[in-house]
């Protein structure tokens, strides 16, 4: 498509990033953080569906200076975008491309001592950060294996430049699970120790997420690395210690493609799994599953704002369209906006209402938003 002379990027549903909010939310997190440590700009997943190079790109106006991806392709795209920042890919790349992380000069994390060894076979010279599993059972090396991991040290392509783990639970405020988390961070705390007992320059440490930045502050690592925070769609408040005002920065926004009255006793979209009892006036909205709508979310309140009120779906949502009722407004028509994450009128939809909404999380909705929304940036 000629991009010169294209359909408006406005015109059926759209992705809105507000980047003054985006900088906000990292001075807000910077302001949190004790002294020594650097954010770490979490950017995976095109950052959390709000477009990795802009707000990278933006960030990096910010000073942050590293960013962590998931993946070696995300790590090159963003490379390929800003050439002199650092950049850690959390996840594992298979050392068959270790190439790429050399020529993209890519950190790596290593997940185990066969992991190093492989890598290290491949000849390049690259930067890694040793992944330590004090509990949450997804990837690294066990603290008790410390030969797994002193030869990590020993593997002469290899710098080690940092050590992390990540924390399971520290999203709760449960007893229990903080009793949990600070058993991960002493474990941490004590293979540091250990290794630099021997003689070991283990680089940055690094462990909090988001919520780990709020809720366990004093911990004093080197970077923290944050991504839900950034984008400002973090769970309650209220679940979270340090009462923080991060701003949501994105928007989810669709128009309405007809308005019509329906009867009482219609059935209404697939499988009519909703049947007006009176007669209805019905919008038509173009945006479904396929945008990032959750069709778990069908038939759900109010999570939808036209002209400051907020609206129920009805019935099924459809891959690329729901209907919703507008009987309570007088004047709407094709073309006005519904907001489905966003402010209207003084009434807010956040990411976390809609994401609760769908039984799930905000990291979850904003990371499915379609490939096929336009992002517009302010
Ligand atoms: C995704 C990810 C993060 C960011 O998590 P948030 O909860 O969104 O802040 C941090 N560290 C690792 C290893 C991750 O995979």
């Amino acid at each position: 498509m000629n991009n010169e002379i294209k359909p408006s990027d406005d015109g059926r549903a759209w992705v809105e990033i507000d980047l003054d909010a985006l900088a906000h939310n990292a001075s807000e997190i910077r302001s949190h953080l004790p002294v020594g440590c650097a954010l770490m700009a979490v950017v995976k997943t095109d950052a959390y569906g709000h477009g990795m190079i802009r707000c990278a790109q933006r960030l990096c106006a910010e000073g942050i200076t590293i960013f962590g991806v998931a993946t070696i392709v995300e790590g090159i795209r963003l490379r390929e975008a800003i050439a002199d920042v650092d950049i850690l890919v959390l996840g594992y790349t298979h050392p068959k491309d270790a190439k790429f992380l050399y020529e993209y000069a890519l950190s790596q994390i290593v997940v185990d001592g066969a992991h190093a060894q492989q890598l290290n076979d491949m000849g390049f010279e690259l930067r890694v950060h040793i992944a330590l599993d004090t509990g949450m059972h997804r990837l690294g090396i066990r603290p008790g294996n410390l030969e797994e991991i002193e030869s990590v040290f020993s593997c002469s392509n290899l710098k080690v430049d940092g050590i992390a783990t990540h924390l399971a639970s520290s999203d709760s405020l449960d007893k229990a699970d903080v009793k949990f988390t600070n058993f991960q961070i002493e474990r941490f705390n004590s293979i540091i120790e250990t290794l630099r007992s021997k003689g070991y320059d283990v680089g940055k440490r690094h462990a909090q997420a988001s919520h780990g930045i709020f809720n366990f502050s004093e911990i004093a690592y080197d970077y923290a690395r944050a991504g839900i925070a950034l984008y400002g769609a973090m769970e309650n408040n209220d679940d979270v210690y340090i009462q923080h005002n991060l701003r949501p920065v994105l928007s989810l926004k669709a128009l309405i493609s007809q308005v019509r009255w329906i009867g009482a006793g219609e059935r209404i979209s697939y499988g009519g799994i909703y049947t007006t009892t009176k007669a209805i006036k019905m919008a038509t909205v173009g945006i479904g599953y396929a945008d990032g709508v959750p069709r778990q979310m069908s038939g759900n309140d109010g999570m939808c704002l036209v002209g400051g009120k907020k609206l129920p779906i009805l019935g099924r949502i459809c891959m690329d369209m729901l209907m919703i009722d507008v009987t309570d407004l007088e004047d709407v028509k094709a073309g006005d906006i519904v907001t489905l994450i966003g402010k209207d009128s003084g009434e807010e939809i956040r990411c976390e209402d809609f994401a609760v909404a769908s039984g799930t999380i905000s990291n979850d909705i904003l990371c499915r938003l379609g490939s096929r929304l336009p992002r517009i940036y302010y």
